[in-house]
């Protein structure tokens, strides 16, 4: 059985899709840091970044990275975005179904701080 909740939110079981395609949906983040904050995520369960495989997932990683885009100027993000992946422990990962988060509506600051 697969209780994953990030392909439950992606077959459209719970909750409310922002955007969807053949490979990826999108979806609002429950905890929200900016004023955008949507998770997009493959369809098919990959744990993180680190099963990706160019061959296998080309074609759902390109449309991710459009999808980004696309949401970003659907939002209205003309200043900018921010587009990031948790991988593991020292990344901050939390759900183990791959993620990016599409982060925008205020100026960010980099490098990201380690954790107190
Ligand atoms: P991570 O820490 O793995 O990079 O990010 C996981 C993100 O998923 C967090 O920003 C968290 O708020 C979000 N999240 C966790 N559970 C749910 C959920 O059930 N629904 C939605 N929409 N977001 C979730
Ligand atoms: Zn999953």
């Amino acid at each position: 059985m697969n209780d994953c909740i990030f392909c439950k939110i992606a077959a459209g079981e719970i909750g409310k899709l922002v955007y969807e395609d053949d490979y990826v949906a999108a979806f609002d983040d429950l905890n929200p840091v900016a004023e955008t904050h949507v998770l997009i995520v493959p369809k098919k369960h990959i744990a993180s970044l680190n099963e990706i495989d160019a061959e296998e997932h080309g074609a759902m990683a390109g449309h991710a990275l459009a999808a980004a885009a696309k949401i970003a100027a659907e939002r209205g993000l003309k200043d900018g975005y921010r587009l990031v992946s948790n991988c593991g422990a020292h990344g901050g990962q939390t759900v183990m179904h791959l993620h990016f988060h599409l982060v925008g509506g205020r100026a960010m600051g980099w490098p990201p701080f380690p954790e107190e």
